[in-house]
């Protein structure tokens, strides 16, 4: 089958490799209908995330149930699926709790030999193990485009939005309108902010927020924390939803927000350590909430919140490409000449 795969620090590329095949009584084996390109994958890229040459690429996918394993109770062949950019066991004490993130078992999709050694989904078959705890059936007349980003970047960006604590009348700031920090605007709006402020620096971007209802502010012409003091009577934001990644980005994230705010920061650490402003986040009274999503909790309301047309996740795609140019795909989204690609296999 046709595959990408990670072939070194800023080289990707399309090649033939063995079709994966069912290895566990819990595994499934998905035919991928679509794939999409994630802010992630570019830490991959950049060297950033370990990965070893020659894995598959791609956590982000929606396909049709090809085979099950034997112990497989919830999917037949023939099911259309989403999948968690992660496989959970279900049982384990952090699982029962509903910390599907934390499970002991956790394998990410397309993250070579340190992240579990799964396949990825930039593919034409990918296998999910552990599938009736990591796969979601996507509902009846719900198109391919709509269902995939419940696996990964809507559950992100609802996970962020969901630990600002956004109330009725609030103030966010978004900081980071690429495509998570697009989700996040799209689920902060479900909690009824008076006002979401969204701060990036490419065009594309901050049109798609001003779309969903928020107020752009361009990094490139104001200081964004300045701009929001200014609209806010000098408080600052109620909160802020962190969907970069770079300390400077956390940085603008907590200093954005008023005393007794909150900062819930989703975007992957762009290093291991930092400094980090204990005494004034102290001072402020403030709540630092940080983490890697916590998908399977999120994609079953998610999909509902999609299917009633309340939510609109597909607005953000802004290219449709064949597998064959994922390697093209990679520089255009890395260049931030795309908004958000998906892959046809
Ligand atoms: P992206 O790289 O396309 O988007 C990042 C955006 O931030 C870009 O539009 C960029 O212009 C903007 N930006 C850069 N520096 C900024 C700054 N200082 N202030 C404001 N904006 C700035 O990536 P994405 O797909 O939107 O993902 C965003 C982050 O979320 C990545 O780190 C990704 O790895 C992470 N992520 C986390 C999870 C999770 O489970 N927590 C899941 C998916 C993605
Ligand atoms: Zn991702």
């Amino acid at each position: 089958m046709k595959a990408l795969t990670f072939q070194g620090e800023g080289e990707v590329r399309v090649v033939d490799v063995p079709r994966p095949i069912i290895g566990g009584s819990r595994d499934v084996l998905v035919k991928v209908t679509l794939g999409a390109v994630c802010g992630s994958d570019l830490h991959i890229l950049h060297g950033q995330t370990p990965m070893n040459p020659g894995a598959v690429l791609g956590h982000e996918f929606v396909g049709v149930v090809e085979e099950v394993g034997s112990e497989v109770d919830r999917f037949q062949p023939g099911d259309r699926v989403v999948s968690s950019f992660f496989t959970a066991c279900g049982h384990c004490a952090l699982c029962r709790k509903g910390w599907f993130n934390q499970c002991a078992e956790k394998r990410t999709f397309g993250h070579g030999d340190f992240f579990g050694g799964l396949g990825g989904g930039q593919a034409e078959y990918v296998v999910v193990p552990n599938a009736d705890n990591t796969m979601e059936k996507i509902p009846d007349g719900m198109t391919d485009e709509q269902a995939i980003f419940v696996g990964d970047i809507l559950a992100t960006g609802f996970f962020g939005a969901e630990r600002a604590e956004i109330k009725p009348g609030d103030v966010t700031a978004v900081v980071g309108a690429g495509p998570v920090g697009l989700m996040a605007i799209m689920s902060a709006q479900l909690f009824g902010p008076a006002r979401v402020f969204a701060i990036d620096m490419v065009d594309d971007r901050l049109e798609l927020a001003r779309e969903l209802g928020a107020i752009p502010i361009d990094a490139r012409d104001v200081a964004p924390v300045e701009a929001i003091k200014q609209g806010t009577g000098g408080l600052g934001a109620d909160s802020s939803i962190e969907c970069v990644g770079l300390l400077s980005a956390v940085e603008t994230a907590i200093n954005s927000v008023r005393g007794g705010g909150i900062i819930s920061m989703v975007g992957v650490p762009s290093a291991n350590e930092g400094e980090f402003p204990f005494m004034r986040v102290w001072l402020k009274a403030l709540t630092f909430r940080a983490g890697w999503c916590n998908v399977q909790k999120y994609m079953r309301p998610l999909l509902d919140l999609i299917a009633a047309g309340r939510l609109r996740p597909e607005k953000i795609i802004s290219h449709r490409m064949k597998l064959d140019q994922a390697q093209e795909a990679y520089r255009m989204f890395d260049a931030r000449e795309a908004t958000k690609i998906v892959l046809i296999p």
